[in-house]
């Protein structure tokens, strides 16, 4: 499922491609990926429209035209950017597809029909209308204010990590890599940790992300110690060597290492 570094890797891809490019058309392959907007109302947003700027926030990420508007993504479980002349390669479910002034296209494809199109006057208003929390690397969010989102919550740290209300941009892998690198159990309860076991979150979440980022999210080329370049039960610990297990939080199936992430009590 694409999380923050995923998103962000989606967001350079596009800056790299269809970006000042005119969109020309727009073809809805399946409504009901759009969100809050029918079919014909935004194909009229969107054509004749030049995508100028974008901005990524949590998983979400906006693509600014050139009359101030925005359309905005969300990628789901399997979304992804495909941009091609001819063909579209490993986009075999596209579900929107912008044609472009120089002849290519830019496919979102969406295998699963999980993730979301639309568009929005205002990331901002759009941000505080889905709840979300600030974004995991924003330059805003240092050790401090993560403690302050953090301080009196209820529940396991797993979860308050991928509550985008809490905090936008980590889901159930990354906040995997998290714990691991800084040695925490996934059930730990966030008001059982001292402000120093925040600060450890903190600054192993700003190095998973910033890693994941920088190796635009794909799971080769990331550090040995992660789990993503082999992330399966059974799997050895990327630390230690031992067996991974799988541990449920929140209804979703993480893995974490019974030795090197012990709870504390
Ligand atoms: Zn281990």
């Amino acid at each position: 499922m694409p999380e923050l570094p995923d998103v962000e890797t989606f967001r350079r891809y596009f800056g790299a491609t269809a970006m000042k490019k005119k969109i020309t058309d727009v073809q809805v392959l399946r409504e009901e990926i759009l969100e809050g907007v029918g079919a014909e109302r935004y194909r009229r947003r969107a054509r004749n429209r030049t995508p100028v700027s974008s901005h990524r926030h949590g998983k979400h990420l906006f693509i600014g035209l050139d009359d101030g508007s925005w359309l905005t993504f969300h990628f789901g479980m399997t979304g992804f950017f495909k941009y091609y002349q001819d063909d579209p390669g490993e986009s075999e479910h596209p579900r929107v597809v912008f044609s472009l002034d120089n002849g290519y296209r830019l496919a979102y494809d969406c295998s699963r029909l999980l993730g979301r199109v639309g568009v929005c006057d205002a990331p901002d208003d759009f941000i505080a209308e889905k709840d979300l929390g600030p974004d995991a690397l924003s330059p805003d969010l240092d050790a401090e204010s993560f403690v302050d989102l953090m301080v009196g919550r209820r529940g396991m740290i797993k979860s308050a990590l991928m509550n985008q209300s809490v905090l936008a941009g980590v889901g159930n892998v990354y906040s995997d890599e998290i714990l691991l690198q800084c040695r925490m159990h996934p059930k730990e309860k966030v008001t059982d940790l001292s402000e120093n076991d925040l600060h450890r979150v903190h600054g192993a979440m700003r190095e998973v992300l910033t890693t994941a980022v920088d190796r635009q999210a794909d799971p080769e080329r990331m550090p040995g110690d992660f789990i993503l370049p082999a992330r399966e039960e059974g799997a050895s610990c990327p630390v230690c060597g031992g067996g991974l297990q799988k541990i449920a939080v929140s209804g979703r199936n993480g893995l974490y290492c019974p030795r090197c992430q012990k709870l504390k009590n």
